[in-house]
């Protein structure tokens, strides 16, 4: 990639998604990321600043995906505003519906599958950080329908009586 050009927009079809890691957890006010393990009860930055505060926890999208241009193909890791655009969804109500569709992630990655975007792809800040970043989405087809409605659509037509 173009060090010197941090941000660039690129046409690129998503090929597959992680299922494996779509969210993390992450405080409901600061949106600090909570460790996993030991699981947080509650947010130490939002405590220390405001004794009464309930912080709960909330989930957020962090989706690795593998996507191509006309030339290359390439991970790049996608954060909750910008996932929002793809699934239609927030991470909760995502997890929640995976819960009873337990094949709902990898369902995802299939309607995903060769869906064409215009992405705005930045180089990381942070050092450790490995993955380019997809800052914005913008579908192509202008019929596309997110993820989490064609999934509700899908499942939908299933009756359990
Ligand atoms: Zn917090």
């Amino acid at each position: 990639m173009d060090a010197g050009k941090p941000n660039f927009t690129e046409i690129c079809a998503i090929l597959c998604i992680d299922t494996s890691s779509l969210f993390y957890r992450a405080c409901s006010i600061c949106e600090r990321t909570f460790p996993e393990n030991p699981p947080a009860p509650r947010c130490h930055h939002c405590a220390a600043r405001n004794a009464a505060a309930s912080t709960g926890a909330k989930r957020l999208f962090r989706v690795l995906m593998s996507v191509a241009t006309d030339e290359k193909v390439f991970t790049a890791v996608c954060f909750d505003r910008t996932a929002r655009v793809i699934f239609g969804c927030s991470a909760d109500e995502f997890f929640e519906f995976a819960k009873l569709h337990p094949f709902a992630p990898a369902a995802a990655s299939r309607v995903l599958e060769g869906e064409l975007f215009r992405m705005t792809l930045s180089t990381p800040k942070t050092g450790n950080a490995q993955h380019l970043r997809i800052a914005s989405v913008v579908p192509l087809r202008s019929e596309y329908q997110p993820v989490f409605k064609c999934l509700r659509e899908r499942y939908g037509t299933r009756s359990h009586s």
